[in-house]
């Protein structure tokens, strides 16, 4: 990657050594040639190992022995331009230690400047414009550096040679205050008085590195209602960041690899448990056991701070699904009647970019939404192949660009339901397309035909493939694990558009890039008004006792609930569409249980429904049977509804009655994937689908799955949800491009 400091980083350590010789980059990579004695190039090798900077992340290293040419002292080399390593840009950085000593120096002439970074840490990916990554190509192209960054920038012994967006408050960016209606107001010193307003329970929204965050103190309960109420924003929780990882400590668990988290250069949001949360306020995340954290990672974060002020709700400004905003003049008029304030900056922000989502299950740290810090850095794939492109689905999407042997996957771009989405989604596939120098031979697409992806590739004029939604997740999450399979997939998840023209949701798929077999299915159910029925789980639950029972028992979840109409749509069987679908089963169950009818934003019935457990999968189980139907097994899902139904009517707990659901689903899918791996020798059992973002069956799923004797490959560097799914669909194109791809069936 160029940027990350890894050539002034050889040349001090070949001075240090007093070896001679050269660094260049090439086509294949950074190419060293040093000589010296023995010993010292053997602990020069080692030091490049175990010291290189943070952001230089190494492949491989190649050693050969060559002859002694008469040479110099150590020198940088001129990089052939164009080449592959050239054009790899780093993601943005979270402010260094280094850098984060200077910015509280008195002492230092960046002192509290908030756009201080060097070659370790700072913006990156959201503000290159184009190639070749060079300041007059990013955003900083219009601050002209003052002598003493001049000098800085060129020193390859300084810690801020060729860091493209060096600045310091003589040359670069400047904070400016602005009031509810976008007046300027006259200070001083703009951050303080953003944290005065904060302080005082104000909604701040201010300009960050890959877009806005609306910024409230989290520990005021009326003003984070207040955000609530303005920003259209019910029951979602709020991410929150924190001053440091003592507050962090404070409010949450935290486990060696969550500490080391939340703590990465790349500064994700990661999902921690709570711990005691007195002193926050209640409605940052209602109703959920875990809170997503991140730290300040960049120098105007931490001017944001102070000793009083520990906790902000930072959440994204945007509306609903819709991309960030990310201009000043965008920004004033689209968050008029939010913001109480302003808090802008005049460095452009080329690229929208949102934080990135993780977190930490089975031993790993989990994607759940790539983006900031961790976009554009490649996945690597197990093979070599030609370029194509992946458009990813309708939710949560993310773009994919396969060149040689990497995977670059775009940010977070969203929910593709708007035009605004639309058109984030035109620049992001055009910019990544340019900035990788490289066009697709095959754009694959959701075999979805009303997906706003699905045109988008018809109109590119490159051949286009269109692939099956689950069998994507499958080959998603077999590629982030450099497998080759076949493996059996259980893929769980909310929509996705089958084969049949039913929806699935609930599926074994065995296979590989090649092609994949519809092995086991959960039993369709009616779904009246099909994805209507998605933010009233209620309706899905009408739609599943219908089809479970020949008269619908009078559950207390229906009391005040106009059913007569859904009713109807189900008998006349207008607007229904079938479903496998295992999110709406969750929907199901969390409704007729009476835990949650109604949901304001996608998800939320099935946190509920986990939540009721309280971490727990019991023993007790509902039931549910197996069916042959032709070469398909079907899992019968209407016993598990009649024995839910059962347990309401019984008065049993809802805590109970969702750890024996998850019980119910987890022996389920045990028992079919010893049917799988019996009638197929297969042994290998591909985990994914949005659906194992549930963090108990995930984890008690991988447990008993290998206590089986079975190997388990889940996602972690990818989304298992549908951020994950333009990964898949690009390798299956590569099968197709080879000849080899056999669909699924
Ligand atoms: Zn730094
Ligand atoms: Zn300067
Ligand atoms: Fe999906």
């Amino acid at each position: 990657m160029q940027g990350v400091g890894f050539r002034p980083f050889i040349y001090r350590l070949a001075v240090q050594n007093a070896l001679r010789g050269f660094i260049r980059n090439t086509s294949s990579g950074v190419l060293i040639e040093v000589q010296g004695i023995p010993e010292v190039l053997e602990n020069f090798c080692q030091s490049i190992k175990t010291e290189s900077p943070p952001l230089a992340k190494i492949e491989a290293i190649e050693l050969f022995t060559i002859a002694c040419v008469a040479e110099d002292g150590f020198v940088i080399g001129d990089s052939t331009t164009g080449s592959e390593v050239e054009t790899l840009i780093p993601p943005d950085i979270a402010l260094c230690s280094d850098c984060h000593r200077e910015l509280f120096d008195p002492s230092d002439r960046r002192f509290r400047y908030p756009f201080i970074n060097c070659t370790n840490c700072g913006p990156r990916y959201t503000i290159v414009e184009r190639l070749p990554y060079d300041r007059p190509y990013t955003s900083m192209h219009g601050f002209t550096m003052c002598p003493e960054c001049e000098k800085e920038y060129h020193d390859p012994l300084d810690r801020r040679f060729h860091a493209q967006p060096n600045a310091c408050p003589v040359c670069g960016p400047a904070l400016s205050l602005h009031d509810s209606s976008g007046k300027s107001c006259n200070v001083k010193d703009a951050a303080s008085e953003a944290l005065l307003l904060l302080k005082s329970g104000n909604i701040v929204a201010l300009k960050g590195l890959g877009g806005f965050h609306l910024a409230v103190n989290a520990r005021n309960d009326e003003a984070v209602q207040r955000l609530r109420m303005r920003k259209g924003r019910e029951a979602k929780p709020f991410a929150v960041m924190m001053r440091d990882i003592a507050v962090v400590e404070q409010f949450c668990e935290l486990s060696e690899g969550e500490s080391d988290a939340v703590q990465a250069a790349e500064a994700p949001i990661v999902l921690l448990k709570k711990k005691q949360i007195d002193g926050l306020a209640p409605s940052v995340s209602p109703g959920n056991d875990r809170l997503g954290v991140m730290l300040p990672y960049s120098p105007l974060h931490l001017l944001l701070f102070d000793e009083e002020l520990d906790v902000l709700v930072m959440t994204s400004a945007n509306f609903s699904e819709e991309p960030i905003v990310n201009e000043n003049d965008e920004a004033l008029l689209r968050l008029h009647g939010i913001a109480d304030a302003f808090l802008l900056h005049n460095r452009p922000i080329y690229l929208k970019c949102d934080d990135s989502v993780t977190i930490h299950l089975s031993g790993q740290l989990r994607q759940i939404r790539r983006s900031r810090g961790y976009v554009p850095a490649p996945v690597l794939l197990r093979l070599n192949g030609p370029v194509v492109l992946g458009t990813g689905g309708e939710l949560k999407n993310t773009i994919t660009l396969l060149k040689g042997s990497h995977a670059l996957m775009s940010q977070h771009i969203g929910d593709m339901k708007n035009y605004e989405s639309y058109r984030h989604y035109q620049h992001v596939a055009a910019h990544i397309q340019h900035l990788f120098q490289a066009t697709p031979e095959l754009i694959v697409h959701d075999l979805h035909p009303g997906y706003m992806t699905t045109d988008w590739a018809f109109q590119q004029g490159i051949p286009v493939l269109g692939v099956q939604h689950h069998h994507a997740h499958l080959v998603s999450c077999l590629a982030e694990n450099k497998e080759e399979g076949p493996a059996i997939g259980l893929i769980l998840d909310g929509t996705g558009f089958g084969i049949d023209r039913t929806i699935w949701g609930g599926e074994v798929l065995i296979g590989d890039e090649a092609g994949a077999t519809r092995f086991a299915s959960l039993e369709s159910m009616p779904l009246p008004g099909g994805d209507a029925a998605v933010m009233h789980p209620w309706r899905a639950a009408l739609g599943y006792l219908s089809r479970s029972f020949s008269t619908i028992p009078d559950l207390p979840f229906l009391k005040g609930r106009n059913s007569k109409p859904v009713l109807e749509l189900l008998q006349k069987r207008v607007g229904v569409y079938e479903t496998s679908s295992c999110g709406r089963l969750f929907d199901a169950i969390a409704a007729l249980s009476g835990i949650k009818g109604e949901i304001t934003y996608e998800g939320e019935a099935a946190i509920a429904l986990m939540q009721a457990a309280v971490g727990k999968i019991g023993t007790a189980s509902f039931r549910y049977a197996f069916q042959q139907d032709k070469e398909l097994w079907i899992m019968k899902v209407s016993p598990i509804v009649q024995d839910a139904v059962t347990a309401v009517q019984q008065g049993i707990s809802v805590g109970e009655i969702s750890r024996r659901f998850h019980r119910a689903l987890v022996n389920c899918f045990m028992d079919i994937i010893s049917k799988a791996s019996e009638a197929t020798g297969i042994t290998t059992v591909v985990l994914s689908g949005g659906v194992f973002q549930n963090a108990l069956l995930f984890d008690t799923l991988v447990c008993e799955l290998q206590t089986a004797g079975l190997r388990v490959l889940s996602h972690a560097l990818v989304p298992s949800n549908d951020g994950g799914l333009s990964l898949g669909q690009a390798v299956i194109g590569r099968s197709y491009l080879a000849g080899r791809y056999r669909g699924c069936s």
